[in-house]
C-alpha cells in the first residue's frame, strides 16, 4: 500500500510548525510498513488532483493569504474544488482552512475572495482568539481533541456543512456558536495548529483510514504504541479541564 500526500504551499503556509502534521501522517504510515511520498505544490506550480491521495494546507497570516490570492485564481481553484468533490481527504488548518471557504473580510476591511469549495465564510475581528483549546470530534464519538488556536477570523458555517465538533474550552470557529472547524466530503478544516495530529493520534489514524479506504476499498490500521502521544494529550486535556 502507498499514500501520496500533497502539501499545498509548504513554504508560505506553515505557522507554529504545522508541517509537523505532515511528518506525523508520514511516520504513522511508515511505522506500519505503508509507503508514503509527499510532494509540495507552491506558487506557480500545477496541482493535479489525480496525483494525490491526501492533501494538507497549513495556516498563514492575512499577509500570506493575500499573497496567495493571485495564484489561487483560475485553474488551481477549479482543481482544488474538483479534488474535494472527488473525495480526496484534505486537512486544512487556520489560514488554510479559511481559504477553502467563500471569503474573508479582514479586521482592517480587506475583502479576500477565496476558493469557495466549502460553504462557510470568515470575518476578521479586532480581538484575536488565542490559546490552547479543546473540542469534540463528531467522527470520533467520545474523543476530545486538544489543540492551539490563534486567529482573528471568525468563521460561520453554511447550511450544507457540519462542524468538526463542539468547542469544550476556547473559541473555535467564532467564539459564539460553540462550533469548531468544518466537515464536508472528506475535508477536515480546523483552527487547531501545529501539533494537532501528534497530540491526537486517533484523529491522525482516522484521516489516514479515510484516505486508504478511498484508495484501496478497505483499511484496517495496525495499532501502535501511543503512550507518549497519549501522555501529551492527557496532560493538556487535564490542564484545560481545570480551567
Ligand atoms: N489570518 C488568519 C486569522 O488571523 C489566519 C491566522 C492563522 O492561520 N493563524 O484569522
Amino acid at each position: 500500500m502507498e499514500l501520496r500526500i500533497c502539501h499545498l504551499y509548504p513554504d508560505v503556509l506553515n505557522l507554529y510548525g504545522d508541517r509537523g502534521n505532515v511528518i506525523c501522517l508520514e511516520q504513522r504510515l511508515r511505522w506500519r510498513g505503508i509507503s508514503v511520498e509527499t510532494s509540495g505544490v507552491s506558487i506557480g506550480q500545477p496541482f493535479c488532483p489525480e496525483n494525490y491521495d491526501l492533501c494538507f494546507i497549513g495556516g498563514g497570516q492575512d499577509f500570506e493569504q493575500e499573497v496567495l490570492l493571485a495564484d489561487l485564481k483560475g485553474e488551481k481553484t477549479q482543481q482544488i474544488k474538483a479534488a474535494i468533490e472527488d473525495g480526496i481527504p484534505f486537512l486544512a488548518i487556520c489560514g488554510g482552512y479559511q481559504m477553502l471557504g467563500q471569503s474573508y473580510k479582514t479586521w482592517d476591511g480587506h475583502q479576500f475572495d477565496f476558493i469557495g469549495a466549502v460553504d462557510f465564510y470568515t470575518v476578521g475581528s479586532a480581538q484575536r482568539m488565542i490559546g490552547n483549546y479543546m473540542f469534540t470530534c463528531e467522527d470520533l464519538p467520545g474523543t476530545k481533541i486538544v489543540g492551539f488556536e490563534n486567529h482573528s477570523g471568525k468563521t460561520y458555517l453554511g447550511p450544507s456543512v457540519k462542524p468538526m465538533g463542539k468547542v469544550l474550552k476556547g473559541y473555535g470557529n467564532n467564539g459564539e456558536d460553540k462550533t469548531e472547524g468544518v466537515r464536508y466530503q472528506n475535508v477536515f478544516g480546523t483552527y487547531s495548529h501545529g501539533c494537532l495530529l501528534p497530540k491526537n493520534p486517533q484523529l491522525c489514524d482516522y484521516i489516514l483510514t479515510v484516505a486508504l479506504t478511498r484508495k484501496y476499498g478497505q483499511c484496517q490500521l495496525q495499532p501502535l504504541d501511543d503512550s507518549l502521544e497519549n501522555n501529551a494529550h492527557h496532560y493538556m486535556q487535564s490542564r484545560l479541564e481545570r480551567q
